[in-house]
């Protein structure tokens, strides 16, 4: 079974590394290929979106706030949830498999294999 823990300042850096390579390499494409290759430009923000949310699908999963159930989510979900962030962390707007409520579930981070060798 997965396990979950509270995403991390660390995760946050991670995150926000990755992010910044897709707004780089987005900003690059659009300065060379505009306006000529406009299609290829979209073709790479339309990749690159999907495979932020492909990594978030893999790594994140929810914690609703009303009965605690930690659960994963479907790349579908994850594109279509409508997500923020507070003090408190990221939150996504998910129904809990557990107790049918819809939520402002807490983002959470999945625990790796590694991370479990390291607890131990
Ligand atoms: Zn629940």
């Amino acid at each position: 079974m997965t396990k979950f823990r509270e995403v991390s300042s660390e995760d946050r850096k991670n995150y926000g590394i990755i992010l910044l390579i897709y707004i780089a390499a987005a900003v690059v494409s659009m300065f060379f290929l505009l306006p000529e290759y406009w299609y290829v430009v979209l073709a790479i923000l339309i990749a690159g979106a999907l495979l932020m949310t492909g990594l978030t699908t893999r790594d994140y999963g929810a914690r609703c706030a009303n009965c605690g159930n930690e659960f994963e989510l479907s790349f579908t979900r994850e594109v279509l949830a409508p997500h923020g962030g507070g003090r408190s962390g990221s939150w996504q707007y998910v129904k809990c498999p557990n107790c049918g409520k819809r939520t402002r579930a807490l983002v959470v981070k999945k625990v790796t294999e590694d991370e479990r060798v390291e607890g131990q």
